[in-house]
Formats: structure tokens, sequence, C-alpha cells
């Protein structure tokens, strides 16, 4: 029996976003009307349907899913929008933390800090001692390089602690794009990081962010891609193409070194918003792998659901996880 693992979403409340965010959100959402509204009119209503401290959400999506266990990543975009959020950093890492604490059993958390706030790589460190967190999330796309000196404390404190970086990665935005990570990897070659997004994060058509990210992956034994949110920028839409990447990465970077997830909640109330059918591919790999004539087997399949998270994140085998559940 494999893990089911989904390595990458996140948990939110309204005092957790800066007002910023909020309000891209809200201009987002009215252009996407037909015809267009004013902004001001969908603002009050940011975030409903999103939100939920309790982590309760996180577990119904699970369940819809079918998957085991998530990993909720927390991101502090304070510093990178210049106004704090109503809830100080330190109360969102708590927030998340306590969520965890009520479904032990389904959801596991990053902490998050952005490097430039004192004390972090000190927090980090409380977060995961104190607070059971498995490892950071880092958000350069807030302001900074993964070689900038501001993160060289978080990055020294990971190897020291022996736990994983998630670094948002894409295409597009300089601070983010995969390759910066290269000479991070040559300079400390024991971080583990895994790149979010897996380079992409623009139109699906485009190569050259998640190029960069496999051409990182494939050099530095410690680096893990992990293609979440694909589903929503067209993946869904050129499966042919899709497959191609996964089959690309599994030889080029190996199937032990790719890890899945959803970046949910994306749908309202923990709706459907193609992360079915996103599962379901990954789940029959084999068979409509070889539709377009590339070979997957069942092991790749487990590895890439969970198997490579459960490892990076030291998770005992599942019937063991299982037997001390029910046991306890
Ligand atoms: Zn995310």
């Amino acid at each position: 029996m494999a893990w089911v693992i989904d390595i990458h979403t996140h948990m939110w409340d309204y005092g957790w976003l800066p007002e910023p965010h909020k309000m891209n959100m809200a201009i987002r959402a009215a252009k996407r009307r037909r015809p267009p509204v004013d902004p001001m009119t969908i603002r009050p209503r940011v975030g409903n349907g999103f939100m939920d401290p309790s982590g309760n959400l996180n577990v119904k999506i699970l369940d819809r899913l079918g998957m085991d266990m998530g990993v909720i990543q927390v991101v502090d975009w304070a510093i990178g929008y210049g106004v704090e959020a109503d809830n100080t950093i330190d109360e969102i890492n708590a927030g998340t933390a306590q969520a965890v604490r009520n479904h032990p059993d389904r959801l596991m958390w990053f902490c998050g800090i952005d490097p430039r706030r004192p004390g972090a790589a000190e927090k980090f460190e409380r977060w995961v001692k104190e607070d059971g967190a498995k490892g950071f999330k880092l958000y350069p796309p807030m302001g900074y390089y993964p070689w900038d000196d501001c993160v060289k404390p978080i990055i020294e404190k990971a190897i020291e602690l022996d736990v994983p970086i998630l670094s948002h990665t894409q295409a597009g935005v300089s601070w983010c794009e995969p390759i910066h990570w290269g000479q991070v990897c040559r300079q400390y070659p024991d971080l583990k990081v895994i790149l979010g997004h897996a380079g992409v994060e623009s139109p699906f058509f485009s190569t050259y962010g998640w190029e960069q990210a496999v051409i990182v992956a494939a050099r530095h034994e410690n680096v893990y891609l992990d293609p979440t949110e694909w589903h929503l920028w067209g993946a869904l839409k050129d499966v042919p193409e899709l497959i191609r990447r996964i089959h690309v990465m599994k030889t080029n970077v190996g199937a032990e070194k790719v890890v899945n997830g959803t970046d949910n909640p994306l749908g309202r109330d923990g709706a459907d918003n193609g992360d079915g059918e996103w599962m379901f591919i990954w789940r029959n790999l084999p068979t409509i792998g070889r539709w377009f004539g590339y070979t997957f087997t069942q092991e790749d399949v487990d590895l890439m659901l969970g198997e490579n998270a459960a490892r990076l994140l030291k998770l005992p085998p599942k019937e063991q996880a299982r037997q001390a559940a029910a046991g306890a």
C-alpha cells in the first residue's frame, strides 16, 4: 500500500492576506466577468468559500481526491506588498500548526516567513522543533533571489535540521526562475529543494521555465520537481504534452525525484477545479502513457504520488502508520 500525498496545499483565513492581495484577487475576478464589473463590488466577497483556519476544508478535499495526507505551505506575502496582513506571520504559522494538530493523521505543514524578517531562521527552527513543521516554504516572487544573502541563514538551517525547502518557481518572474537554484545547489549540495510548480505558471505551451527546472533537478541530487497546479494552466487541454513532460521528468530526473500536488483549495468550498482529472491522469499513467507511446510502471506512480514525499518528510511506511493510528 503506497502513500498518496499532496505535497503542496494551502490554508487561508481572512486576516492572513494583506489587503493589496485581496484587492488583486477582486480585480482578477472582475476582469473574468462578462461584461467586466467594478472590482469593488467583488472585494467584500473575496475569500468566501476558501477560508478555513480549522483545516477541515483541506481534509474534505483530500477525501474527495482519495489522498492520505496534505502538506500545507505557509506563504509570507507582507514585505513584498509593503503591507502587513491583519494577523502577524507568527499568528499565521501558529494557526497552521494548530490546524495540523486538529488533523494529525491527515495534515502536515511547512512553515513560512520572509527571510528578510529579523530572526527568521530562529523561528524556522522553533516551528520545526516545537510545532512539527516538516519543511520551509520559500516564496521568492516577493522580491529576492534564492542566492541572496538574506536566504543563506534559512538554507543553512534547513541543512542543519535536515528538512526540505519548497520554493515557488515560475517562468517570467526573474526572482523565481528555477535556474537560480543551480548555483545555490552547487554551493549547498546537501540542501533538499522542491521546485514548486516545476517552473511553469505561465500558459502551458511555454516550456523554458519547466526546462530550467528539469535541468537543475537532473544536475543536483537533492532537487525534486513538484508539477503542482499545472491542471489550472492548460495541462488538461494538452494531455499528450503533459504525458510527454512527465516522461521527460521520469527519464532525465528520475521517478524518485518527482512529487505531486494540487495547490488546493482552488475550488470554492473545496469543489473540483480540474484536480479530479489531474489525479486520475497520474493514477492511470501506465495506461494513459501507453496511448501516447510512453512507458510508466505502477512503481513510478507510487513514487511520484506519495512515496517520494513520504521519504522526504520521514514518514513511516503507510501500513505502519495505519497500525499506529489504529492502536492509539
Ligand atoms: Zn502554492
